[in-house]
C-alpha cells in the first residue's frame, strides 16, 4: 500500500529538555519524590514520546485523569505506579482497576463506597482543602468508612499556588487536618507551581504536570525550567499582494503596498487559535513573520519581508514559549499546549 507524505506541520520534542525538566522539579521537590501529571496525552504532547523520557530520567509514579488514559501509560509504566484522578464511576471501573492493578483515587464518599463493595484494596484518596472541585469535602473526612480503605497516597490539590494567595497556607493547613484524621502512608499536595511554594507543601510526593513541559507559572520557575515542545510548520505557498488587496476570512488586513506572503500549513484545527491574530507571528531564524488577517482552520498568512527568500515547502517555527505565547496569545500556559491537534508529526 502507498504511504502519504508526512505532514506539512510538526513538532519537536526537547527530550533532553523534559528530563531535565523533571530532575530540575524533583530537586525542588526536597525529601519528596516527583512524580508526572500525562493525562490529556502528557499535555497534547504524545504519552508514547513523553513517559518513556520522564521514566529514564528517574521518575515512577504517573498520574492521568481517565481510565481510557491507562493502557498508553501501562505500555511503559507498572501498573500501581498508575494514579486514575477522576475515580470510579461504576463498579466496572472499580474491577478494572483490581485486574489492572492501576490505583484509583478516590473523590467522593460513592467511590469510596464503590471501592469497598468491589473488595477494596490498594488505593488513594482525594480530600478537598479549598478547591471545591474533586475531593472529599471536610465535613466528611469523620466518615468511619475512610478507616476501612488501605490508603497509600492521601491528597489534595492546590486551587492558586500560581499566585501569593492566603488560600494557599490555608489549604497546607487543612492538609495536615486530613493527615492527622485519615490514615495514609504517603502524602501528596504540590502541583508544579506548588513546588515552587517551598518545601513544607512537598510532603512525600509531588505532581508535577505543566512544567515539565515547559510551563512557569511561579516566577521561582523561570531560570529552572525549558522549554519542550516546538511546533514547525511548512510554507504551502507563496503570493504577492498589490496595494488594496485583502487576505483571508472576512479581509481583516488589506495590503497597502506591494508585499511577499506565505500562506502556512497551521490553523485554529491544530491549535493556532483565532486569539493568536494581531500580535502573533512566526519565525525563521530570526526573522520575524507577522500574522495577516485571521487565522483559518488549516493556514495563516504571514508577511514574508524579514525572510524574503523563504520558498514553497521551506519550515517555519511557530514560537511556543510558554509564558511569552501566553501573553501574546491569551490563552493559559495549559491551554497552548491540550490545544495542539494531532496533525503535528511528533
Ligand atoms: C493536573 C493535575 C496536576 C498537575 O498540575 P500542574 O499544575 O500541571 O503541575 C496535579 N494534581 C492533580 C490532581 C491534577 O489534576
Amino acid at each position: 500500500m502507498a504511504e502519504p507524505a508526512p505532514p506539512t506541520l510538526q513538532m519537536r520534542l526537547d527530550k533532553g529538555a523534559l528530563a531535565e525538566n523533571w530532575r530540575a522539579l524533583h530537586r525542588m521537590s526536597g525529601a519528596a519524590e516527583a512524580g508526572a501529571a500525562v493525562k490529556a496525552d502528557a499535555y497534547g504532547l504524545g504519552v508514547d514520546h513523553v513517559v518513556p523520557a520522564l521514566c529514564k530520567a528517574g521518575a515512577r509514579h504517573f498520574f492521568v485523569a481517565h481510565w481510557s488514559e491507562v493502557p498508553q501509560v501501562l505500555a511503559h509504566v507498572e501498573a500501581r505506579y498508575i494514579s486514575v484522578l477522576h475515580g470510579p464511576m461504576q463498579a466496572a471501573d472499580a474491577a478494572y482497576a483490581r485486574a489492572v492493578g492501576v490505583r484509583p483515587v478516590l473523590n467522593t464518599p460513592n467511590q469510596v463506597k464503590l471501592w469497598l463493595e468491589g473488595g477494596g484494596g490498594p488505593c488513594h484518596l482525594m480530600v478537598d482543602t479549598g478547591i471545591n472541585r474533586l475531593g472529599i469535602a471536610v465535613d466528611e473526612w469523620a466518615d468511619p468508612a475512610l478507616g476501612r480503605l488501605d490508603i497509600e497516597i492521601l491528597m489534595s490539590h492546590l486551587a492558586s499556588a500560581d499566585e501569593d494567595s492566603a488560600l494557599n497556607a490555608v489549604q497546607l493547613g487543612r492538609f495536615h487536618n486530613a493527615a492527622r484524621s485519615i490514615p495514609a502512608k504517603y502524602h501528596s499536595l504540590a502541583n508544579s507551581a506548588g513546588i515552587a511554594l517551598g518545601n513544607e507543601y512537598a510532603f512525600d510526593l509531588t505532581r508535577p504536570g505543566l512544567s515539565l513541559y515547559g510551563g512557569v507559572p511561579r516566577p521561582q520557575l523561570g531560570n529552572v525550567i525549558s522549554q519542550v515542545a516546538y511546533p514547525q510548520a511548512a510554507i504551502i505557498q507563496r503570493r504577492n499582494l498589490s496595494a488594496g488587496d485583502s487576505v483571508g476570512y472576512n479581509a481583516k488586513f488589506t495590503a497597502t503596498s506591494n508585499m511577499n506572503v506565505g500562506i502556512v500549513s497551521v490553523g485554529y484545527a491544530d491549535g493556532y487559535l483565532r486569539s493568536w491574530a494581531g500580535g502573533g507571528a512566526l519565525r525563521s531564524g530570526e526573522a520575524i513573520l507577522p500574522l495577516l488577517g485571521q487565522v483559518s482552520m488549516d493556514m495563516v498568512v504571514v508577511d514574508l519581508a524579514a525572510a524574503p527568500h523563504l520558498k514553497e515547502g521551506d519550515w517555519v517555527d511557530i514560537p511556543y514559549d510558554l509564558p511569552q505565547a501566553s501573553r501574546i496569545s491569551a490563552l493559559s500556559q495549559y491551554e497552548l499546549l491540550t490545544v495542539l491537534g494531532s496533525r503535528y508529526r511528533r
